[in-house]
């Protein structure tokens, strides 16, 4: 028996009215299908405008499919959004709050909102959690944007959902506080929280997610544990340092490109499947080269990015 996925897309298109006369409407999504698998933490990567909001925003209930199905937990987002609406905690992309409420009232609103008894509510275990319990009764609009992000986070567990969706987290946001809520993420995902989260940033999703999938102008490219999507960055570059000029590229059945970049200095790409660096090194000192300095690269997320999308 396989288990259900917490989140099942099939064939998910999304076409945004024309913004105005003479403009043509906007394809957001064209056709996307993917499962989130139940227990990890699940990265959807894609550059700015891929798409990425507008598929979270569609399963929030907040923007409206054109067609394509999606199914949260089991439950069909259209036939039976109560129950999907239920399923799944989400962060969206904007910060919008009620400037007058505290950070308690902020969760027993949400709580009374989806229904939570009060003896069932969390807020102070929530607070707690994102380290907010000192300010619980701060007016939310005296809170810095890392606060009111944790909030966001705290707001969207109320009703103990198996899933929680974050619209990049961690855009615009400074090192120690992306940490944090790194920390919260992975913390929440060993409580058993399936964690869905889109990011523009490579580094972001190769260090947290365990499955990525990748979204470039509506499109599905990618859909695979990070260390396959990683491992299909097959070529690595390693730059040499010559003791004389080069008169010319060096090229190499081994090689899949040399290129000169300084007069001393040529960049060559290779399989690492086919070549090791040793042999690369070698094959440059046949041509007559000493060799003076060597930097190598391994091939990461960006470079399977780069060769998907053919960005960069
Ligand atoms: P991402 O979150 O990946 O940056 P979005 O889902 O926000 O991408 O946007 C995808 C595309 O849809 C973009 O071209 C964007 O301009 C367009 N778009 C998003 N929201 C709307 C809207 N409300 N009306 C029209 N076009 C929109
Ligand atoms: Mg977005």
């Amino acid at each position: 028996m396989t288990t259900p996925p917490a989140i099942r897309i099939e064939n998910l298109v999304k076409e945004y009215a024309s913004p105005g006369p003479g403009e043509p409407p906007k394809l957001a999504l064209k056709g996307v299908s993917f499962d989130v698998p139940q227990g990890g933490i699940f990265g959807l990567l894609g550059p700015n405008g891929a798409g990425k909001s507008t598929l979270i925003n569609i399963l929030a209930g907040l923007v409206r499919k054109t067609s394509g199905s999606a199914e949260i937990w089991g439950f069909d987002i259209s036939e039976n959004a109560r129950n999907a609406k239920r399923s799944i905690g989400i962060v969206p992309q904007e910060i919008v709050f009620d400037p007058f409420f505290t950070p308690f009232e902020v969760l027993e609103n949400q709580g009374g909102f989806y229904g939570v008894p009060k003896s069932e509510r969390r807020s102070e275990e929530l607070l707690k959690a994102v380290h907010l319990w000192d300010k619980r009764d701060a007016y939310a609009r005296t809170l810095s944007g890392g606060m009111k992000r944790r909030l966001l986070i705290a707001k969207a567990m109320v009703h103990s959902p198996p899933i929680l969706v974050l619209d990049e987290p961690t855009a615009g946001v400074d090192v120690e506080l992306r940490r944090q809520l790194w920390e919260l993420v992975t913390e929440l995902n060993r409580e058993g929280v399936t964690v869905v989260l889109t990011t523009h940033y490579l580094e972001e999703a190769e260090q947290l997610c365990d499955r990525i999938a990748i979204i470039n102008h509506g499109e599905l490219i990618a859909d695979k544990p990070t260390r396959e999507l990683v491992g299909m960055a097959r070529e690595k570059i390693v730059a040499v340092t010559v003791d004389k000029d080069l008169g010319g590229p060096i090229m190499e059945e081994a090689f899949t490109k040399a290129e000169v970049v300084e007069p001393r200095r040529l960049e060559i790409t290779y399989d690492r499947d086919k070549a090791s660096a040793g042999q690369v090194l070698a094959l440059v000192q046949s041509h007559g080269y000493a060799i003076e300095d060597v930097t190598t690269r391994e091939a990461d997320l960006e470079d399977v990015f780069v060769q998907l999308t053919g960005a960069g």
